[in-house]
């Protein structure tokens, strides 16, 4: 059995864009109509729905499936759902969307700011889970590893993505904020703030030890950062929080800051909107603004079979709509001309060695693709390293046969999670 987990660092000379100006502020835009905000999970028993049509909801207000339920998503507008319909993600997750039509005359729900006089922990885990950067709540508050140490991401881990560069360029008095909150709310000792190597100098005390990251792509990948900066590695099939090391954007962090300063949810994401020319436009939107109404105000046209990608171009998600949702994880979106589009293919692999010599996990990809092809999923886990795998994204990028083996892995790993989670069901 090959567990060879993390071990090898190549660099493929891909550069991190770095934002050395001081940015000007993200240009603001308003959903025109309606938001759709996606709760994880669908519900099963429609008439005991905690919402339904025709309901009125507040800004900030929190929003389940029942009333007991854990999942929850908080409304960015003030409005009336006017539809509330089981959505699927990628590879076929579930989601509720709750469509709200949007009023002017805005409300704002009490029940945070009501929280934050009782229990800050509380308030974070019951109302916070889903700001922009969307913290990782699930280790913060979870039962698992007790989480040690604190890594604020200050560069995305993907390539042309400026959104959490520009978050501590402009908001680093919220994201020192935050850090304390998270820090005494959670018992964490340590925080460390990841930023891009050239712009570390020049933040003063901030409350966290500051640590270089290079600028060569994938180095901002958070088991890159704990290998080179941290100097741990993480082994194949655990994640960095099994090692107590939780990592947060700097937005999860300046969002929890500004949410106690104010003692309000904050709810607009800030987003690097790539267009067509590949020009940059920092952007801000309520959470379950439709890409639409952002591509409408900033004149980007979308024709037939040009690609929509939510996310960096190594690592995003293309979706289908024009009307996708901004979510609190959204941190950039591109859209590509139909003739920039890379096209994937049936050709088989022809053993070029090219995604072996650029892979950082050092992963035999051509007998690992085979597997994925077949789907041998547990083979692939078992004897082809496929948990060792980094998701970069590197391979797709160079595969001579332009087989699409970053979806493949991504795939692979859900459907393993899922005959997992299947299986404990089974056995309870
Ligand atoms: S995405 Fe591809 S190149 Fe990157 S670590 Fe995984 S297998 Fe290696
Ligand atoms: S780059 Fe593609 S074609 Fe070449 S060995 Fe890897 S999987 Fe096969």
């Amino acid at each position: 059995m090959i567990k060879r987990a993390f071990w090898g660092v190549k660099s493929p000379q891909i550069k991190y864009e770095l934002l050395h100006d001081t940015p000007v502020g993200p240009r603001s835009i308003l959903p025109s109509k309606t938001v759709t905000l996606l709760l994880p999970g669908k519900y099963e028993q429609k008439d005991k729905l905690a919402l339904c049509a025709g309901d009125s909801v507040r800004t900030g207000q929190k929003i389940r499936h029942y009333e007991d339920d854990d999942a929850y998503v908080i409304s960015s507008v003030t409005g009336t759902v006017i539809s509330v319909e089981p959505f699927f993600g990628d590879f076929g997750q579930s989601y509720t969307a709750i469509t709200i039509s949007v009023v002017e005359n805005e409300k704002i729900d009490d029940a945070f700011a009501a929280a934050c006089s009782d229990s800050v922990r509380n308030a974070v885990t019951d109302f916070l889970a889903c700001v922009p950067g969307k913290p990782p709540m699930e280790f913060l508050a979870g039962s698992g590893t007790p989480i040690h140490t604190l890594v604020i991401c200050g560069m995305d881990s993907d390539l042309m993505i400026a959104t959490n560069q520009h978050i501590i360029k402009t908001r680093i008095d919220a994201v020192a904020r935050g850090i304390k909150i998270l820090k005494d709310a959670y018992g964490i000792e340590k925080a460390i703030i990841a930023l891009p190597r050239d712009l570390v100098s020049g933040f003063g005390h901030v409350g966290a030890q500051l640590i270089a990251v290079d600028t060569c792509y994938p180095s901002a990948n958070h088991r890159m950062i704990m290998y080179k900066a941290l100097k741990q590695v993480v082994p194949a099939g655990k994640n960095c929080e099994d090692l107590g090391v939780c990592f947060i954007s700097a937005e999860a962090a300046a969002s929890i800051g500004s949410a106690f300063e104010k003692s309000e949810i904050p709810l607009t994401k800030t987003i690097t909107l790539i267009n067509k020319d590949r020009e940059k436009i920092m952007i801000s939107a309520r959470i379950g603004t439709p890409a639409s109404d952002i591509f409408k105000a900033c004149d980007v046209t979308v024709n037939e079979r040009d690609r929509i990608i939510f996310g960096g171009p190594m690592t995003g998600t293309a979706v289908f709509s024009e009307d996708h949702p901004v979510g609190p994880d959204t941190d950039a979106i591109i859209v590509q001309d139909k003739n920039e589009v890379t096209l994937v293919s049936d050709y088989p692999c022809i053993n070029c060695g090219e995604c072996i010599r650029i892979c950082p996990a050092g992963i035999q990809i051509n007998m690992l693709v085979r597997f994925l092809e077949a789907g041998e999923y547990q083979t692939a886990a078992d004897e082809y390293d496929l948990y060792s795998c980094i998701e970069c994204g590197l391979c797709s990028l160079v595969c001579e046969s332009k087989i699409p083996i970053f979806q493949y892995i991504r795939l692979a790993k859900y459907e393993l999670v899922r005959e997992k989670a299947a299986e404990a069901i089974d056995d309870e």
